[in-house]
């Protein structure tokens, strides 16, 4: 009876402990999930950009150019950088 008893128990912890360990795979899952949403939406704006051909400007202080939406504006001039907008334009 004792023998029984020991063998119900046993399979009653490995069930808890299956379940347990299962409950936690599947938040790791969803976590992973929600982390490879999160980078393939990023990764496409960066294609939608990319493909519309976002307009380039000149930045009135390096002269480097960046996407439009990424410039820093001040005044009528644009700036690559806060650094560069704090320099100001620069004349060549
Ligand atoms: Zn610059």
């Amino acid at each position: 009876m004792g023998r029984i008893l020991f063998f119900v128990l046993l399979a009653l912890g490995i069930a808890v402990a299956w379940s347990l360990s299962r409950r936690r795979n599947k938040l790791d899952n969803r976590e992973r999930l929600e982390l490879e949403l999160l980078r393939r939406e990023r990764r496409r704006d960066e294609e939608r950009r990319a493909a519309a051909g976002e307009q380039m400007v000149r930045c009135a202080h390096c002269g480097v150019y960046v996407p439009a939406g990424d410039a820093l504006r001040r005044g009528e001039h644009v700036y690559c950088s806060p650094k560069c907008r704090d320099a100001g334009p620069r004349e060549r």
